[in-house]
């Protein structure tokens, strides 16, 4: 790179982040890792496998799978020419991406495909709560099956996720169809007529839509024209037969599984490539930014990208929607907050070698302890002060007595317990019944 572009104009002066770009700080990557396990082992429940792809994909790739007339694609990408030239864009979303590898990779010829996917997302739009530059994405790809079963399978995967967290009545399942390809075309020209006859009813947006997307303009939060839209025509009621009767499979399935539903007519969602079901997870305790998982059907894409006819459905939700909402509803778990169970810490200079083989003697006896052990010397109460500032639930003691001894003390930081001097064997059998009591907590 040139001198010119690279400005350093104010050297010294301190480069912060990217506005809407947030860095996650050792203060909450516990609770991101207890969510993203959480997630993991759901997924891995439930028979789906992990697929990573890269975070940047040629332009072309989002303009012809999300829909050029779309938000994402008219004015939140960040796309750069790269320095071959070409059009290269940070992923929006991971629905292309998913489909472009499972195609280039052949793992679509006449096969059923469950997928998982987690990353960072891209869009350019206004930073606030719950809605970022940069924020982050768990989602799922089921490609090959056609039926309500598969939609249902995801829908109960989904509650299942939120039941785990706890969340599951903080949340309302929202569903839709939209149809077939064409049973949409027609309900189009419906749509169309209906907004030409209140024409001076839409705002701006709408407007520039109704060419364009006249189906988003449902999805409109200006309350103005809010009484125009109730009365809108409504999709449900233009469903091809086929449409209609997955639909009607799907909820007799949600219900049998006890899963609540609403039915919300206007629910078309941001991107092009949806058909038949549509749903979203939304919850009222996020203010604006409410929908923390929302996915659908999209059978048309693989072979709108080039592949074979393949049904598919998905969902994509928002990490740190979700993580927000478990920090706003108190829901964080105990061991979701924690980050060392034990600091160990060598009472003196003398201590250090020996506290160095004790840790890692501990560390292969639990391999479920969370050990940080005192490096750095100091005085005796400032390791204790250190000891109590990593959040340890307890403190292991080792000094000349102990040494001398064989033994190791161990002391409560949290409850009013007395300290206790232990053999090395009874100190490990001691903690194993301590963490064990994690577990249950
Ligand atoms: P919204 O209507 O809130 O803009 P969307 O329809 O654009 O959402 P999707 O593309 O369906 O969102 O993405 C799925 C989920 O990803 C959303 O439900 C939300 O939880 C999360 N999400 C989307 N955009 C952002 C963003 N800019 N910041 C944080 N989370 C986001
Ligand atoms: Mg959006």
């Amino acid at each position: 790179m040139s001198k010119s572009q690279v400005s350093n104009k104010e050297p010294g002066k301190k480069i912060q982040a990217i506005r809407g770009m947030n860095d996650l700080l050792p203060e909450h990557s516990s609770l991101w890792q207890y969510f993203e396990g959480t997630v993991q082992t759901l997924m891995q429940r439930y028979g789906y496998a992990e697929i990573r792809t890269p975070i940047v994909e040629q332009t072309a790739l989002f303009a012809r799978s999300i829909g050029e007339v779309t938000d994402i694609v008219e004015k939140e990408m960040y796309t750069f020419e790269d320095r071959n030239g070409d059009s290269l864009t940070l992923r929006p979303e991971g629905t292309a991406s998913c489909v472009r590898a499972a195609m280039e990779h052949g793992l679509l010829h006449n096969q059923t495909q469950r997928l998982w996917y987690q990353g960072p997302m891209f869009r350019h739009e206004r930073p606030q709560k719950g809605r970022y530059r940069q924020f982050h994405q768990v989602g799922l790809e089921a490609f090959g099956l056609d039926g309500p079963d598969i939609d249902a399978e995801v829908i109960l995967l989904s509650a299942r996720l939120w039941k785990e967290l706890g969340l599951l009545e903080h949340v309302t399942l929202e569903l839709n169809s939209l149809g077939s390809n064409e049973a949409r075309a027609a309900y189009r020209d419906t749509l169309v007529a209906y907004f030409e006859a209140h024409r001076d009813q839409l705002d701006e947006d709408s407007l520039r839509r109704l060419t364009s997307n006249p189906l988003r303009i449902l999805d409109s939060k200006n309350p103005d024209m809010a009484p125009m839209l109730a009365d809108a025509p409504r999709l449900m009621d233009h469903l091809d037969d086929e449409s209609r009767t997955h639909f009607e499979q799907l909820t007799r399935m949600l219900e049998a599984a006890g899963i609540d539903y609403t039915i919300n007519p206007r629910l078309v969602r941001g991107l092009d490539y949806y058909c038949r079901t549509v749903f979203e997870w939304t919850t009222t305790a996020l203010g604006s930014q409410g929908t923390v998982c929302a996915g659908g059907r999209y059978d048309g894409l693989v072979e709108q990208l080039g592949g074979k006819p393949t049904p598919a459905v998905g969902f994509a939700m928002g990490i740190e929607r979700l993580v927000l909402l478990l920090q706003t509803l108190g829901l964080v778990p105990q061991s979701a907050l924690d980050e060392v169970d034990a600091y160990l810490l060598p009472m003196d200079d003398g201590a250090t070698g020996s506290a160095m083989l004790l840790a890692e003697q501990l560390r292969t006896a639990l391999p479920a302890l969370r050990l940080q052990l005192h490096c750095g010397g100091g005085s005796f109460k400032s390791r204790i002060k250190k000891a109590d500032k990593s959040g340890a639930r307890f403190a292991l003691l080792l000094g000349e007595d102990e040494l001398t001894h064989d033994r190791v003390s161990l002391k409560f930081l949290r409850e009013s317990r007395d300290q206790q001097s232990l053999s090395r064997s009874a100190l490990v059998a001691e903690l194993a019944t301590l963490l064990s009591g994690n577990v249950a907590k």
